[in-house]
């Protein structure tokens, strides 16, 4: 084990013990001075899931909760699970299954009701939720903005932080907005895949360098992920699961102690109400 001193959190991941190295992933995590994960459950469709309702997304949470329980087992921090509805399943729903986008607003608002019920009883974290991060029709755009939104209700209601997958972008300043109206605070709403900076919500940054070193800089809390996907068709398409560790060595390494203070303590407290370092024992 390599200790690093301090809470090291990737704050978005996924395992995939069925298809992928699953908890393998988690060992080299914490080989390299990784403690704490949050674990989000892959996207349905990639799980050979054809949900028709609500209860067919349990299959996808269920087996995220039971891999986050075996990283717990693991870790020196802890795993927490991130459950919800990937955005994209509108396109899967709508271009090769002939949903009309209302339609497919309204089962995947269900799978996010069903992935509450998680967050309500203890077995998950945050909910996940989000918009296309490519172009797609107006109707398609505006049913998806209604999920996002019924996502953040649900979190307003539970109590519970939400990540968004989202376009690239800098502002999401319309979504603070909403988390505003919906009654959840802005900064508990998190744009997972984000650059070094951003105005609206949390940032949950890619850990490349360079975006690491804006966030830094710019001095407000972030968070640090790799998106990990688990998947062994697309093994170089991504960053591994040693990546935070390393960065966060590397940041130790530039006298980025606030930095790291931020983005594995602080930022995590404030968001998900979690305390990394109460939660850590060497
Ligand atoms: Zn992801």
């Amino acid at each position: 084990m390599n200790d690093l001193g301090t809470p090291v959190l990737d704050n978005h991941l996924h395992l995939d013990p069925e298809h992928g190295r699953g908890i393998e992933a988690v060992k080299d995590f914490a080989r390299s001075g990784g403690t704490h994960l949050f674990v989000v459950n892959k996207p349905s469709w990639l799980l050979g899931v054809e949900a028709e309702k609500g209860d067919d997304f349990r299959m996808t949470f269920d087996t995220t909760v039971e891999v986050g329980a075996r990283a717990n087992e693991i870790l020196p921090g802890k795993a927490w699970p991130v459950l919800g509805v990937h955005p994209g399943l509108i396109s899967k729903l709508v271009d090769d299954r002939g949903y009309p986008p209302a339609d497919a607003r309204d089962l995947m608002q269900a799978g996010l009701e069903v992935a509450n019920e998680y967050v309500a009883a203890g077995s998950a974290i945050a909910l996940k939720s989000g918009r296309p991060h490519y172009d797609v029709a107006d109707e398609v755009w505006n049913a998806s903005n209604a999920v996002l939104r019924r996502a953040l209700e649900l979190g307003a209601e539970t109590g519970c932080a939400v990540q968004l997958h989202t376009e690239g972008t800098d502002d999401l300043t319309d979504v603070a907005e909403w988390a505003e109206d919906a009654g959840l605070a802005p900064e508990r709403v998190v744009k997972h895949y984000a650059g070094g900076k951003l105005s609206g919500v949390t940032p949950s940054v890619m850990s490349e360098k360079e975006r690491l070193t804006v966030a830094v800089e710019r001095g407000e809390p972030f968070l640090m992920e790799t998106d990990f996907v688990d998947d062994p068709d697309r093994p170089g398409a991504v960053m591994g699961p040693k990546t935070v560790p390393r960065r966060v060595s590397w940041m130790q390494e530039r006298g980025y102690d606030d930095g790291i203070r931020t983005a594995h303590v602080s930022t995590p407290e404030r968001v998900y109400g979690v305390d990394t370092l109460e939660t850590l024992s060497r």
